[in-house]
């Protein structure tokens, strides 16, 4: 019989995009431009403290490129189970995809690949139904059902992103069921986003079986590990990343961490005419209650209500537990000097979250920030409620 290998905790970040190839060529636009794929592995590694990272655009030639000079070079190398090594962390190769099945609306999927093989391959295919397959999250033009048979195929994963989103997420604009769209056998896990949490994903029962992750979306290196998770694998790679996602042999995702869902750009429904968020208890009307305006966009939380098969939310004994954690940028007074102060003092990001203690940031920040520290990482400093694509706030 095989040993049972010592499992451990790690940090993952699974959904962060690249700005530019190294040679400067643009990939998502609206990213950052110092966002290359030897940069997120450097701020995740030495700064964040994410000992396993998702990089998403992986599919785009410029970029699988730059991992090929990188593991030429020797500065990276290609893990054992799958995904790149660099210093402590381990990548994973990524793509987002753009689908739109005739009469719904479009919604975006994570796919990720084993190796550069793969996904070189795999982008390959990609490039016969897609206008430019060097950009990030473009439209496909095949059916669902055809790219989950292409990504299931290579040995890849596929992860509906940010699935209650009203803005491209799955339930959040495209269909009321996955299964309309998709076949559940062939789906990974799901990534809950900026606006949800696993309570309310409760809400809906084909969601039971499926493991949960709360990603970061990042479109700048400032913003990766904003939400992130906890896997208890044997060591970061690829196949243990899919065991921990079919909980399998001890393998599990061990804790989310995200924003409270009221922090979420999307969490409440808003009126597009005066731009006021409507509160719970006028949510359901038909009209602004504030201008009167007709054109009001469901929030997360509504959305959820209205195409829930449950009354109450269950939340499965497989499920781990849903952490609020206020990212450290969103703390007043926090600024780069003090962040800087904090770094140099304990390394990384991780670290300040979850390693010191009051009395050791508070030698280093004095002891009010500290204080703000510690609500922070217990979700416990309080909060506005976000909606209509701006933040709720933290109110002092
Ligand atoms: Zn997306
Ligand atoms: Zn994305």
């Amino acid at each position: 019989m095989a040993l049972t290998p010592e499992l451990h905790s790690f940090y993952c970040d699974l959904h962060v995009h690249i700005g530019r190839t190294s040679a400067g060529n643009a990939v998502k636009i609206s990213g950052s431009r110092d966002l290359t794929f030897a940069n997120i592995a450097r701020e995740a590694a030495e700064r964040k403290g994410m000992e396993l990272i998702g990089i998403i655009d992986s599919h785009s030639p410029g970029v699988m490129q730059d991992i090929r000079d990188l593991l030429m070079s020797g500065e990276m190398a290609e893990a054992d189970g799958g995904g790149v090594t660099y210093r402590g962390t381990t990548i994973l190769l990524g793509t987002e995809i753009e689908i739109r099945e005739p009469d719904r609306k479009e919604c975006h999927v994570l796919a990720f690949m084993p190796d550069l093989a793969a996904m070189e391959d795999f982008s390959a295919w990609m490039s016969r139904h897609m206008r430019n397959v060097n950009l990030s999250s473009q439209r496909l033009y095949a059916p669902s059902r055809v790219l989950q048979e292409e990504i299931c195929g290579r040995g890849g994963l596929l992860i509906p992103a940010h699935i209650f989103t009203p803005h491209k997420g799955l339930y959040g604009c495209s269909a009321e069921r996955m299964a309309e769209l998709f076949d559940l056998e062939q789906i990974a896990a799901v990534e809950l986003g900026l606006s949800a949490d696993s309570a309310m994903a409760g809400y809906i029962s084909e969601l039971d079986r499926y493991s949960f992750l709360t990603n970061s979306d990042a479109h700048s290196l400032g913003k990766i590990g904003r939400e992130y998770n906890v896997l208890e694998l044997a060591a970061p790679s690829f196949g243990e990343f899919r065991l921990a996602l079919e909980r399998r042999e001890g393998r599990r995702v061990g804790a989310n961490f995200g924003l409270n869902p009221r922090l979420g750009k999307y969490h409440r429904s808003y009126c597009a005419g005066c731009g006021s968020i409507i509160d719970e208890a006028a949510a359901t009307s038909e009209r602004c209650p504030y201008c009167g305006s007709a054109k009001l966009v469901q929030g997360v939380f509504d959305r959820i209500l209205h195409i829930a098969d449950r009354e109450q939310p269950l939340v499965p004994d497989h499920r781990p537990p849903y952490h609020y954690q206020v990212p450290l940028e969103f703390i007043p007074g926090l600024g780069k000097a003090k962040m800087n102060a904090l770094l140099a003092a304990f390394g990384t990001e991780m670290n300040i979250l979850h390693r010191a203690g009051e009395a050791e940031l508070a030698a280093v920040t004095g002891p009010e920030l500290a204080a703000q520290i510690v609500l922070a990482r217990s979700g416990e400093l309080a909060l506005t409620s976000g909606g209509g694509g701006t933040y709720g706030k933290v109110s002092r």
